[in-house]
């Protein structure tokens, strides 16, 4: 019986605080059913003062330079790269509001930025439901050019940094889309897992995920349309939140519906990011596009450090050198304080 383990290791650290009190201050290793990997959640550092998070931050000073920003108009023609022959003999793709163009700086074989609004500039969950749609669209549509001229270039990925505390050159909205024949570290483990599951067991690694995750019910948070949302187990990030979509594998199937489903189940977690007033994020939604994929999709979506003067980055020495990420609260309240935003 193959099983996924939802284990938690809790501990206390003894200390005699400056009183003189001598106090236990608990701390939970937990281990992510997908990955193996631990993840800490320590608990006394929500007592800490953060700087920036009375209220939410101001905008950043680039919020208003349109006349130099690349994706406003009408630099956008003049400062944007085209797309190359094999890619459909159209220089950009044009979806609703979003525009589509190669990434200057290429990540990969495969890059391109998908705008999101024709503002420069959205407070974090102000965009529109269907501008998001249409820009994840827009991606699904290169994506597809890709693979029928590059069949091999199956290793595909729609990211977004949320201003420069979550790696953002420019605050124009934007997605990142990147495909590639070779696959980065977590798809190529996530493809691994996934297969050895789906061989094992006969079922979807994130469907059993989803499964044990709703029979438990502390980490559910609503729904919007057939994604699942839920406080990740383990974070890896500060308020991880996860979308799940059962039995999908491939981009390349989901209709307009549910790409706006999506689209409000990202909304709703920005809205909860705002109501902490986190202004910055990082969302990913990864697949492999080839018929032997059992990897369904999932969307991530983590708040990352505040944009604004002497934020502290959300990655310390214990992140980067030991590789276990470190949350404040639990994943349970998490899911608590988010479900509002999914009514
Ligand atoms: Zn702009």
């Amino acid at each position: 019986m193959v099983e996924l383990h939802f284990q938690v290791e809790m501990l206390t650290s003894r200390i005699v605080e400056p009183g003189g009190t001598l106090v236990e201050k608990p701390v939970e290793i937990r281990t992510d059913p997908i990955t193996g990997r631990t993840a800490r959640v320590t608990f006394a550092r929500a007592a800490e003062k953060e700087t920036a998070v009375d209220a939410l931050p101001e905008p950043p000073p680039a919020a208003q330079e349109q006349a130099v920003c690349p994706f406003c108009q009408p630099q956008l023609a003049m400062q944007t790269p085209t797309l190359a022959d094999n890619l459909g003999g159209t220089d950009r793709l044009e979806l609703g509001t979003s525009t589509l163009f190669p990434n200057l700086f290429p990540y990969g074989r495969y890059s391109a930025v998908s705008l999101f609004d024709n503002r420069h500039f959205v407070k974090i969950g102000q965009a529109s439901v269907q501008s998001y749609a249409d820009s994840f669209r827009n991606c699904r549509d290169y994506l597809n050019k890709v693979l029928a001229s590059d069949p091999e270039a199956v290793y595909m990925a729609i990211t977004q940094n949320h201003l420069p505390s979550a790696g953002g050159s420019l605050v124009h909205p934007h997605l990142q889309v990147h495909a590639d024949r070779y696959p980065p570290n977590h798809i190529r483990f996530l493809e691994n897992r996934a297969h050895a599951y789906g061989l094992q067991s006969g079922r979807g690694l994130f469907t059993d995920y989803l499964a044990h995750e709703q029979a438990a019910g502390a980490r559910m948070i609503g729904q919007s349309g057939d994604w699942q949302w839920l406080a990740a187990f383990a974070p890896e990030g500060f308020f991880e939140i996860w979308g799940i979509l059962p039995g999908a594998a491939s981009m390349q199937d989901l209709d307009t519906t549910l790409w706006q489903d999506l689209s409000r189940g990202v909304l709703s977690t920005q809205k909860f990011y705002r109501s902490l007033h986190r202004n910055g994020y990082n969302l990913g939604l990864l697949a492999i596009e080839n018929s032997a994929s059992r990897l369904e999709l999932r969307l991530r979506i983590l708040a990352r450090s505040n944009y604004a003067p002497w934020v502290r980055n959300d990655h310390t020495g214990y992140e980067v050198m030991l590789g276990d990420m470190a949350t404040f609260n639990a994943p349970e309240e998490t899911a608590a304080l988010a479900r509002p935003f999914w009514q």
